[in-house]
């Protein structure tokens, strides 16, 4: 089969590879779309891990072989999670499953150290991703709309940490893909949603998206949401776009007493000032968000199948899997008409076309 290998830092090279062996209780499953993230981008440009590695953890595709007796028949559809808590650890039974010690196993892969897999034809589900991390995709969702359901689990999960009420004043700092979603979802909970961005077609998407102030990122960003809350500052701020310049107006748009939640940094060595004293002061609370929740797994779902969250206008580029380099290269930028990248493996079928 084809495969994006990963050989190195900013090293991507779609190769020949075997298909991966499936012992009894592991599933094969022919991908179809698989989104490109920004925690693979950093790893593969970075060069974090050790080579050789396929990346891709935002998969949907057809089960092209499946255990006996399980809920799986060839053909099915699915999305495939990548990560899963065991859920009897010190950090499961407090609700942190991205910090149990067995939620950092990757458990799809493709060839090599499970790393995902998803940027290649077939992948394999390990059988405890067959048991728990695998959702059946209804009739009628495509391919790369269902490849969007572990990113929605996480801004899911990251809006559930905030603590998002109805009647609050929010703001979304960055309006990519994530910052997109985080807004859908804040809306869904009833929040008042603003968002800043400093691309104008960003900014556009926001607006057609249903944002009720979207702010130029280069302006005076805190100002204007103060403006907008009654001179008080936002309830809850999320971070979904790095840099100094982003934190510093994130920090400054909280209202006395409010949250920000950082969502971009996933890697060590993102770094930026703070300044202690004015957080302190105004007694403002810093929480961060990392990667999926299994307790939102069936909502998340939800949210994306019954396009209660809508992903599909967020999608600006699909490229083949020939072409993964350049896909990661064009979604590792921000830029005019870039949002989501996904990968489109396999060639659509007719009866997914009825949209
Ligand atoms: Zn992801
Ligand atoms: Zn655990």
């Amino acid at each position: 089969m084809r495969a994006a290998v990963y050989r190195g830092a900013g090293d991507l090279r779609v190769e020949q590879v075997p298909v991966p062996e499936t012992g009894p209780s592991e599933m094969l499953v022919r991908v179809e779309a698989c989104g490109v993230c920004g925690t693979d981008i950093k790893k593969i440009q970075k060069g974090l891990l050790p080579g050789p590695r396929i990346f891709g953890h935002e998969i949907a595709g057809r089960v092209a072989q499946a255990p006996r007796g399980g809920r799986f028949r060839e053909g099915d559809r699915v999305v495939l999670h990548h990560h899963l808590p065991c859920g009897t650890c010190f950090y499961c039974t407090r609700g942190l499953f991205a910090q149990c010690p067995g939620y950092k196993r990757n458990g799809t892969t493709a060839g090599f150290e499970p790393s995902g897999g998803g940027f290649a034809e077939y992948v394999k589900a390990l059988d405890w991703i067959v048991a728990r991390g695998a959702i059946p995709v209804p009739d009628g969702v495509l391919p790369e709309e269902a490849a969007f359901v572990e990113p929605v689990n996480t801004c899911l999960k990251a809006v559930r940490r905030a603590g998002v009420e109805k009647g609050q004043a929010v703001l979304v700092v960055g309006q990519g893909p994530i910052g997109l979603i985080l807004n859908q979802l804040c809306r869904c909970a009833g929040a008042d949603v603003f968002g800043s961005d400093t691309l104008p077609d960003r900014r556009d998407m926001a607006r057609q998206l249903g944002v009720a102030a979207v702010l130029d990122a280069a302006g005076d960003v805190p100002r204007e949401v103060r403006g907008l809350t009654g001179g008080r500052g936002a309830d809850i701020v999320f971070l979904a776009a790095l840099g100094q310049g982003a934190l510093d107006q994130a920090i400054d748009a909280a209202r006395p007493g409010g949250r920000i939640i950082v969502f971009a940094a996933t890697s060590p060595g993102e770094t930026a000032r703070l300044d202690l004293g004015a957080l302190c002061a105004a007694e403002k609370e810093i929480l961060t968000s990392y990667s999926s929740s299994v307790d939102v797994q069936d909502e998340a779902a939800q949210l994306v199948f019954g396009r209660e969250v809508r992903v599909r206008e967020l999608i600006s580029h699909r490229f083949p899997l020939e072409q993964a380099a350049q896909a990661v290269e064009v979604a590792s930028r921000p830029a005019p008409g870039v949002l989501k990248v996904v990968l489109q493996v396999a060639p659509r079928r007719d009866s997914e076309v009825s949209l």
